[in-house]
């Protein structure tokens, strides 16, 4: 039995792989090993033989008896081949060059499908339509079968996305370092209006975008103590671990657009060190003899739904410490490889640590400078604070994550050591710049006793980051004036702003071809990699001819999206709307209920008599919204926005003119799908929570005009489309805090504004619940008693914006100049720029 037990090779014993290597390696002996294989033709013919030899070696079948599934398989292969040698070039000049490379350090990667983006970035999008259809195949069917990887919860794993994205569009040496969760978000379902989960086994019928390499697999520590010993006279620390776990990692090829460049996004799986315990098993004990694999590997196999609110679960904190420990060796034993001088660790890489999720990192390199390296104390920080900067995403209290040090003491005993070490140098370093400030000195502890002792994660990675970033302008300037003040005292030149941006190849060239058309033939086709050339579209806003080509774009993006919804979900979408969007994660501050309080309020008017139904103006509301499944009040919220949609759905005396309709399970597929529709995009979060958005830039570069706080990135949306092209309502981020400070009480507003009263109470009265007046009892009591985020005290100004809304819309020809000018003024959100702000603000790297 022993002989068929494989065990994973461990990595100083495996063999150099070449694929994506950054670091040196031995030069090849042989002439034909010099150069990859040859890239396939740009033609149809070479792509359908490629694709039918795929069908036949690749999954054993010929075309006639292929499933979609096979021909999905066997074309994702294909497009492969075209990228293979690019990535294996790319990877072969990064280790060339030596040049400092960026490691984005994500536990999220919100990826989306694939295959389309491979064609596009290849630019064989038409080549594999006609041959698809050469084989009597149809390429939006196989691109249809693709699973998007779903391995992240909303903006923050979409943000890292759209970053490698970039990076490799700008020839810039990256590589992603994330988790291969086996099960991603779980896909969101209606039950009678309720929200259930399933999970997600996106890995079930195949996987064609991803390269296993076991031979480079590394071992993972957890637990046991520490003890000293005598080196020569010298006293050093090692950690006795009493477990540990296996590193796989597996490749992903990030192609750059047009560029020639592909580079590499590294997901880390979880297995058991060994297959199972050989004595448990022969002694007949199977279950307990498998126990230890299935608890190890538990480590990768689901992602934490949680958007804004971490659990403080241990398996959460394993997740972290697994994945950071993976990247940090690989990047160290195998991209630089065992003869490099680590002094010079800062001139090749600077980890991004994309929100708290990887700040273990940072004693894990002092773990390795000073415990295996046998660097001096100062010495090993010096270096480990050049090669961190901190990306900060929130501005929740709740969502700041901490660690009891109960328990990383008891996962990470060493780490633990290594923090309070940090910790009691950097508090010496305050006490030395504020004398006698002893309440300063504990507000800015890394540990915290308050209520119990614990790790502030965000502030190690303050302590530790060359830079700390907040994601645009608003909440740079709340993170230093606020959540991380006493830090910008001590080090205000630490801190610095970097305005997220979004891909303009995935969420306008993949998800608007229409648009992309119409800006192409009016530009050419530069702007897809400088998108401030859109500002080049500005003139046209006053060219009538644009203006109806503009208007027939939105059209067909319509009459897709509808397509769409009709087939996913049953939902038709009337023509003629005001497409109304509000897609994003279900959460409290971002105030989906204020947008329900609209509808609601519209839909009582109209019963009360206040209004006919022929003054509505024609509008479907969209929503899409996963919440966390720990989450009740977000569930509760969702049940009723189904229970407003399926009763003013069906009411005849609206006469069809305001509709509700939510798809189940927001994902990236479906935000490319709904963006283009929008006419409207709702981003309503009460100001100073919302730390940029990423759906904001999204939908006002497909022509939607926003109605918003002045919160995150609409701040600057606004400044940019000017006042006039933008619907601006609410509460101020000082006036928030001002409302608060003087005793916020919602129930005021609900006495004096009888239309919000009129619509609370409507909710209240059971007509959405089938007389039910219990049924929606939690919501409304929230809302009349606590308002954590002032729904009531910005409803009257929110209804008054929908009327300029309203107004707007109906004059067609002035509405359409507004949507171009937010199109035209948006060019700022690329991803790329975002990149370059990186680069020269943070990374200090470049382009080789
Ligand atoms: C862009 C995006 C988000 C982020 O949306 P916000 O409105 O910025 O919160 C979340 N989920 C998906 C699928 C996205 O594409």
């Amino acid at each position: 039995m022993s002989a068929d037990v494989v065990l994973p090779v461990p990595a100083d014993e495996s063999p150099d792989t070449e694929i994506d290597h950054i670091g040196p390696s031995s030069p090849p002996t042989h002439a034909l090993a010099k150069a990859p294989v040859a890239t396939p033709q740009h033609s149809v013919d070479a792509f359908v033989k490629v694709f039918l030899q795929e069908l036949n070696t690749g999954q054993g079948v010929t075309l006639s008896r292929s499933t979609v599934n096979d021909q999905y398989l066997a074309l994702a292969r294909t497009v492969r081949q075209y990228l293979m040698t690019r990535w294996l070039e790319t990877s072969r000049h990064y280790a060339e060059s030596g040049s400092k490379a960026i490691g984005y350090l994500s536990a999220e990667y919100l990826l989306g499908r694939q295959l389309g983006n491979a064609l596009l970035a290849t630019d064989l999008g038409e080549v594999a339509e006609e041959a698809m259809r050469g084989c009597g195949l149809d390429l939006a069917r196989l691109r249809a079968q693709e699973v998007e990887p779903g391995l992240g919860n909303g903006g923050l794993g979409r943000l890292a996305a759209c970053f490698v994205d970039s990076l490799a569009t700008m020839g810039i040496p990256c590589i992603g370092y994330g988790i291969r969760y086996e099960y991603g978000i779980f896909k969101q379902s209606f039950v009678d209006g309720r929200q259930v989960e399933q999970p997600d086994p996106w890995l079930a019928l195949g996987n064609p975008w991803e390269f296993p390499h076991p031979e480079a697999s590394v071992q993972v520590n957890f637990g046991g103590h520490t003890e000293t010993y005598d080196d020569g006279g010298v006293q050093r620390t090692r950690w006795v671990p009493d477990w540990n776990v296996v590193g796989v990692p597996y490749n992903y090829m990030v192609p750059g657009y047009h560029n020639g460049k592909v580079n590499t996004l590294r997901l880390w799986s979880a297995k058991a060190t060994n297959a199972f315990d050989l004595a448990l098993f022969n002694s007949g004990d199977y279950p307990e003899a498998v126990r230890a694999q299935t608890f190890a590997e538990n480590i990768t196999k689901v992602l934490y739904p949680e958007d804004s609110t971490p659990q403080g679960r241990e398996l959460r904190l394993q997740q972290q410490y697994f994945f950071v420990a993976c990247s940090i060796r690989d990047f160290i034993e195998r991209v630089l490889g065992p003869d490099f001088d680590l002094h010079q660790l800062p001139e090749r890489i600077i980890f991004q640590l994309n929100d708290t999720h990887p700040v273990i990192a940072v004693p894990e390199l002092m773990r390795i400078l000073v415990d295996e390296r046998h660097f001096e104390w100062d010495e090993a920080w010096q270096i480990t604070k050049q090669c961190f900067a901190y990306t900060c995403h929130t501005l929740l209290p709740e969502a700041l994550e901490v660690w009891p040090t109960e328990l990383l003491g008891r996962l990470l005993p060493r780490h633990l050591e290594i923090i309070r070490r940090i910790n009691a140098d950097f508090l010496d370093e305050v006490r030395a710049s504020f004398p006698g400030d002893e309440q300063r000195v504990r507000n800015m502890s890394i540990i915290s006793d308050d209520p119990n002792s614990s790790v502030r994660m965000a502030f190690l990675a303050t302590v530790a980051g060359t830079k700390v970033n907040g994601v645009a302008e608003l909440h740079s300037q709340l993170l230093a004036d606020k959540v991380l003040h006493d830090f910008d005292e001590l080090w205000p030149e630490k801190f610095t702003n970097v305005t997220n941006g979004i891909t303009p190849r995935r969420f306008i060239c993949l998800a608007n071809p229409w648009l992309s058309e119409l800006i192409s033939d009016t530009l050419g086709v530069g702007w897809v990699t400088d998108l401030e050339r859109l500002a080049e579209l500005e003139p046209y806003a006053q060219d009538p001819d644009f203006r109806r080509a503009f208007r027939e774009v939105k059209q067909k993006a319509k009459v897709h999206a509808s397509d769409i919804l009709r087939a996913r979900d049953g939902i038709e979408l009337p023509p003629g709307h005001l497409v109304d969007i509000m897609i994003k994660r279900l959460h409290e501050y971002k105030r989906q209920t204020l947008k329900l309080l609209h509808v609601v309020s519209l839909y009582e008017q109209v019963l009360s008599g206040e209004i006919t139904a022929s003054q509505l103006q024609p509008r479907t509301v969209i929503f899409g919204a996963k919440a966390a499944p720990g989450y009740w009040m977000a569930k509760e919220i969702i049940h009723l926005i189904n229970a407003v949609g399926s009763v003013i759905n069906t009411d005849p005396r609206l006469e069809g003119r305001l509709k509700i309709a939510f798809p189940a399970n927001y994902n990236v597929t479906l935000a490319e799908r709904l963006i283009p529709a929008a006419d409207l995009s709702e981003q309503i979060s009460l100001a100073g929570l919302e730390a940029s958005g990423t759906g904001n830039m999204k939908l006002a570069l497909n022509g939607a005009l926003t109605i918003g706080t002045d919160d995150g990135a609409n701040v600057e949306i606004r400044r940019l489309v000017g006042d006039e092209n933008f619907f601006l309502f609410g509460l101020s981020e000082p006036e928030v805090a001002a409302l608060r400070d003087s005793g916020y009480r919602p129930r005021q507003y609900y006495e004096s504004n009888p239309q919000l009263r009129a619509a609370l109470d409507l909710i209240s009265s059971g007509i959405f619940s089938n007389g039910n007046r219990e049924a929606f009892a939690p919501i409304v009591s929230s809302l009349l008693n606590e308002d954590r985020f002032m729904v009531l005290a910005d409803f009257q100004s929110y209804m008054e914006a929908q009327l300029r809304v309203r107004e707007a819309f109906a004059d067609e020809e002035e509405w359409t100049k507004k949507a171009i000018l937010n199109v035209a003024r948006c060019g700022f959100f690329s991803s790329d720029r975002a990149m370059g702000d990186y680069l020269r603000e943070i990374w200090h790297a470049s382009a080789i």
